[in-house]
């Protein structure tokens, strides 16, 4: 409980509390954390292979030529994580840093997204994060229709090959260019949506919270709801 409370803190949750689902039972956290990779254990067998899929669509999406990002990039940010993810973050597209270093959510945005991570109970390594276009968009605008359309068929790939329980939609650009609507952000939080036969939940981009840290506590309460969601598949089988 110290220890979660603690994490809080860190996100700036002054005034966090343990999901309604689970209040008087968090001597348990350690038995559900298990279980969320006891869940990843199960089908570890199917690792390796997705893996290796996985890793020949990051390997032609390398000499990807179909839209014009591929002009000033510096190397493509195709995804990091586990092949055999029961978690997916989706944000809109690789910045600077991640464009030199070829990670998606390096820098203080993906320190404060690995902190998210933890404090539902889970590692970096255990989820996987990707964007909706894989190569950076000049001066971190916004990806463009055109590009994201282009770039849609590895997104919807590595969600067939990952098979998430859950992904999570990082900010507005990447939750209308994956759900291809033009709704708010607002309209878009605080409901479930589907792609692929994968439930979808829309919250705060990272950066955005750096920059307005008053709406860490509506993203935390998005993050209860996705980890219940893994609790609840998880049970399921
Ligand atoms: S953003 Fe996607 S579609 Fe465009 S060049 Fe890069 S990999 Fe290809």
């Amino acid at each position: 409980m110290g220890q979660e409370l603690g994490l809080l803190r860190e996100l700036g949750f002054e005034d966090a509390y343990p999901p309604r689902r689970t209040q008087g039972v968090r001597e348990g956290a350690d038995d559900r954390s298990g279980r969320l990779h006891a869940a990843t254990e199960g089908v570890r067998e199917e690792a390796g292979d997705r893996s290796v899929r996985l890793q020949a669509v990051a390997v032609e999406a390398q000499s990807c030529t179909a839209c014009r990002l591929c002009e000033q990039r510096n190397t493509v940010v195709f995804g990091d994580g586990d092949a055999n993810a029961d978690l997916m973050f989706v944000g809109e597209g690789p910045g600077y840093n991640e464009d030199r270093q070829g990670l998606p959510f390096v820098g203080r945005a993906g320190q404060l997204l690995n902190r998210i991570i933890r404090a539902i109970d889970l590692r970096r390594e255990d989820v996987y994060i990707t964007n909706v276009v894989k190569c950076r968009p000049p001066n971190n605008r916004d990806p463009q229709p055109d590009e994201t359309a282009a770039c849609r068929s590895f997104l919807d790939r590595q969600v067939e090959l990952i098979e998430p329980r859950v992904v999570v939609a990082l900010g507005r650009v990447a939750a209308q260019q994956l759900l291809q609507t033009r709704d708010s952000l607002g309209r878009l939080r605080g409901r479930w949506h589907e792609v692929g036969g994968v439930p979808v939940r829309v919250t705060y981009h990272p950066a955005f919270l750096l920059r307005d840290p008053s709406y860490k506590r509506a993203a935390w309460e998005d993050m209860q709801l996705v980890r219940d969601r893994l609790l609840d598949t998880a049970e399921d089988g």
